[in-house]
């Protein structure tokens, strides 16, 4: 039988409890499904525990911006809610003079972060702090903390749950796929179940790895084409190489990656956290050889250029009119199409922000592979069964090898 549930939320990590919190709060029927037999035995148990001040992120960067407004928030939670906390500080030093420039940059990125509380310490200063230290140059950060993570995941659970929310345990999230009833996800364990939700967050932590094999895979299995992905650690072998940790998600295109040097990545899923399923089997599409689908514009695109640099001239991007021209509207070019009539349900189809284009209708991503996006990857234009075709007759769709950039791609 089919569980139907307004919220789920995958994992029971710090980041699961809090919006599971945050959405039983809001008044939202909440399910939290855990794979462990407790919560927390993760990431979140196995950490520093510290309050970072935000120092080191790169500006305007999702991670800078969170920790700045975070830990005041954090600070203020821990004290209403009886969580072991302590505004200790933390201070940073250089042992060499060369270090020194290192330290100057961290100051100069706190500031730009919004950290305005940095002071740097005479010698005498960091010897009465720390006398053990030996260092040239040193600067105070008043705002870090330290933070008992166990009890602030408890004070999470507790929250959820008075306002109604269940955690289940030893139920590990296996599938999932949109149906009729929403999205539907199987759910494995002693008691297996299926539950159809509204929504659905994954905060299930590291295994944005997994998400990206399985969106490659995808390819392969619900598809006919003559596909074959061989996962591999060594980089040096490697002709899709895929990274996590860079902001954006972008791939090149088919055999385009071939030229990328050597080690460098040929596709981003963005931060682990970012990584989605639209997203990875999309660019697992442009890996495979496929440019864009657009949804017919009567009249093309109509581009709003300060709105285009309001969204990308800022943070994170920080582009210049030039690189949005080339990143964006020749990214987005119907040029770039390929003739042939277009498919609304494709994978292959970027959601193009309202603001950007008034007279677009794609804002969202599709589920997944549509019918001709299965069909046209097992015909003889790309991957059909019963042929070995060339390196150099592999589909190379796109003219300019440019990889998209940018966090809506
Ligand atoms: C060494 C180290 C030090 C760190 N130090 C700090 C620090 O000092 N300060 C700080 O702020 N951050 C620190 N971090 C980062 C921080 O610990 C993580 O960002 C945070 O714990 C992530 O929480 P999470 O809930 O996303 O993931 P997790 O804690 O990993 O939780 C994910 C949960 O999902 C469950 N799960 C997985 N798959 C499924 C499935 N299919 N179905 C159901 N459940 C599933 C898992 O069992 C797990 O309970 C550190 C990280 C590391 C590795
Ligand atoms: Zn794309």
């Amino acid at each position: 039988m089919t569980e139907q549930v307004d919220c789920a939320v995958i994992g029971a990590g710090v980041v699961g409890l809090a919006i599971a919190r945050e959405l039983a709060m809001a008044g939202r029927e909440v399910i939290v499904l855990e794979a462990a037999d407790a919560i927390g035995t993760h990431t979140s148990s196995r950490n520093s525990e510290v309050i970072h001040a935000g120092l080191y992120y790169p500006k305007g960067s999702l991670k800078a911006r969170f920790c700045v407004t975070g830990k005041t928030l954090l600070y203020d939670y821990c004290t209403g809610h009886g969580v072991p906390h302590s505004n200790i500080g933390k201070i940073v030093v250089a042992v060499t003079d060369d270090e020194t420039a290192t330290l100057k940059n961290y100051v100069q990125k706190a500031g730009d972060n919004g950290v305005g509380d940095l002071r740097w310490l005479s010698r005498e200063e960091l010897r009465k702090l720390e006398p053990e230290v030996e260092c040239v140059a040193g600067f105070l950060s008043p705002s870090t903390g330290i933070i008992d993570s166990h009890a602030l995941m408890l004070a999470y659970q507790g929250d959820a749950e008075n306002h109604g929310a269940a955690l289940v345990f030893k139920s590990p999230v296996e599938s999932g796929a949109i149906g009729p009833e929403g999205i539907v996800l199987n759910v494995g364990g002693n008691e297996p179940m299926t539950i159809a939700c509204k929504s659905v967050v994954n905060s299930a932590g590291l295994f944005a790895q997994d998400i990206a094999r399985s969106a490659a895979m995808e390819w392969i299995t619900a598809t006919d084409a003559n596909i074959k992905f061989e996962f591999v650690t060594d980089v040096a072998i490697a002709n899709i190489r895929v990274t996590f940790a860079e902001h954006g998600r972008w791939s090149y295109v088919g055999i385009d990656a071939l030229d990328v040097p050597a080690g460098a990545p040929t596709m981003s899923l963005g931060t682990a956290d970012h990584a989605s399923w639209s997203v990875a089997l999309h660019q697992f599409g442009h890996a495979l050889g496929l440019a864009h689908e657009y949804p017919a514009v009567a009249g093309g695109l109509r581009w709003d250029m300060a709105a285009l640099m309001r969204v990308h001239g800022g943070a994170p991007n920080w582009w210049t009119e030039e690189q949005v021209r080339h990143r964006v509207i020749g990214v987005y070019g119907l040029d770039l199409m390929n003739g042939v009539s277009v498919d609304p349900d494709s994978i292959m189809r970027p959601p193009i922000p309202m603001v950007l284009a008034s007279n677009s209708a794609a804002t969202s991503w599709n589920a997944g592979l549509s019918t001709r996006d299965k069909a046209l990857i097992a015909s003889s234009l790309f991957y059909p069964r019963g042929t070995s075709p060339a390196a150099s007759s592999f589909p190379k769709l796109m003219g300019s090898s440019a990889p998209e950039v940018g966090s809506n791609q």
